[in-house]
C-alpha cells in the first residue's frame, strides 16, 4: 500500500474542485450582472405600471388604508374583532401585483 498517489490524487481533485467553484461563482456574478442590466433596459424601456402609478405599491384594498379588519370567526355581528389586515401585515399598501412591486410593467 502507498499513500502517496492517494494524497495526490485527492489534492488533484480539490484543485479540480476549487477550479469548479470558481467558476460557478463566476458564472453567477456573470448572470447576475447580465440580469441586472438586462433589468436596467426593460426599467427604460417600459411604462409605468398604470396600477400603482409607477409606484410599485398601493393603497391596500382588503383594508383600505385601515391596517385593520374587522373580521368574524362566527359571522356574528357581536364578536367582531379588529384584525391586523392579513394582506398587508398592518403597512397600510400592498405590493402592486399588476407589476409585482416593480413600478413598471
Ligand atoms: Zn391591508
Ligand atoms: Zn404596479
Amino acid at each position: 500500500m502507498n499513500p502517496k498517489p492517494f494524497r495526490a490524487l485527492s489534492k488533484g481533485a480539490a484543485i479540480v474542485f476549487g477550479g469548479f467553484l470558481i467558476l460557478n461563482l463566476s458564472t453567477t456574478v456573470a448572470i447576475g450582472a447580465l440580469r441586472s442590466f438586462a433589468e436596467k433596459k426593460r426599467k427604460k424601456l417600459a411604462l409605468p405600471c398604470g396600477l400603482c402609478k409607477g409606484k410599485g405599491f398601493y393603497i391596500c384594498k382588503l383594508c383600505k388604508g385601515n391596517a385593520t379588519i374587522r373580521w368574524s370567526p362566527l359571522y356574528d355581528p357581536i364578536y367582531i374583532n379588529p384584525c391586523v389586515c392579513p394582506t398587508c401585515d398592518g403597512n397600510r399598501v400592498q405590493r402592486c401585483l399588476n407589476c409585482t412591486g416593480k413600478g413598471y410593467s
